[in-house]
């Protein structure tokens, strides 16, 4: 039987893209979403993909949820956190539900999700732990210190969750994308993405969803058992650390 992988956030944007992607990769694929019934529907019946829907910002509700997926399709092998919002502001004007809001869905997800398929992982002696965090997460952004602070949080959860678990046959790995052509960037005006954006990106367009994928398939891989703690950057060039 294949593995068993699940995409949090995963019917739309770059999560859709993972877990299409996991599937083609020859995966049992299971994708969570928030609340968005008609495109998780549309997901499914063009996939064949099952959706489930719960808030990732709940604890509660993050165990239910990996119940149902375990009991659907067996016990998750692969945990791909990708579920994000925005709710942008200047800190002079945020108010503490725009902190709040971006910080339980964005890092305490991460939490929610991990602790409730760790010791399932340990128990089986495998487990791929991958988490999208962002370009923004590394370098800050003007407007953002919500999604900045638990992007950021997001790496220094991972390096540790790597070294808790390396010799128990799971990887703990981050990726963080740089602009990427979805719902969440394409709300961005197009004055600001012509003149603001694109010239800071030395590849000259924003990336693709599926090049976010590729980077997923790759550390799900058995064969990247060796590589744990990491932060792979892809974003066209913009940040290189
Ligand atoms: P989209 O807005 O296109 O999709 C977000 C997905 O997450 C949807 O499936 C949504 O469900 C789900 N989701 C949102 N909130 C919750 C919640 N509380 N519980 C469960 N699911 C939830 O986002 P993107 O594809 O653009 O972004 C995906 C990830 O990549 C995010 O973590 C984002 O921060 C990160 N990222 C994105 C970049 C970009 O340029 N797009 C750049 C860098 C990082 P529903 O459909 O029901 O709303």
């Amino acid at each position: 039987m294949s593995r068993v992988a699940l995409v949090t956030g995963g019917t739309r944007g770059i999560g859709a893209a993972a877990s299409r992607a996991l599937k083609a990769a020859g995966y049992q694929v299971a994708a969570s979403y928030a609340g968005n019934d008609a495109a998780a529907a549309a997901f499914t019946e063009e996939t064949g993909i099952p959706a489930f829907k719960w808030d990732v910002a709940d604890f509660e509700a993050c165990k239910a949820g990996i119940a149902e997926v375990t009991a659907t399709l067996g016990p998750i092998d692969i945990l791909v956190n990708n579920a994000g919002i925005t709710r942008d502001g200047m800190l002079h004007k945020m108010a503490p539900e725009q902190w709040h809001s971006v910080i339980n869905t964005n890092l305490n997800s991460v939490f929610n999700m991990c602790r409730n398929v760790i010791e399932g992982m340990r128990e089986r002696g495998f487990g791929r732990i991958i988490s999208i965090s962002s370009i923004n997460g590394q370098k800050g952004q003007l407007g953002q210190t919500n999604y900045c602070a638990a992007k950021a949080g997001e790496i220094g959860f991972s390096k540790a969750l790597a070294q808790e678990n390396a010799n128990k046959g799971i990887t703990v790995n981050v990726i963080c994308p740089g602009y990427i052509g979805t719902e969440m960037v394409k709300a961005v005006p197009q004055e600001v993405l012509e003149k603001r954006i694109l010239p800071q990106i030395p590849v000259g367009r924003l990336g693709e969803p599926e090049e976010i994928a590729r980077c997923v398939v790759f550390l799900a891989a058995d064969e990247a058992a060796f590589i744990t703690g990491s932060t792979l950057s892809v974003n066209g060039g913009q940040y290189i650390v």
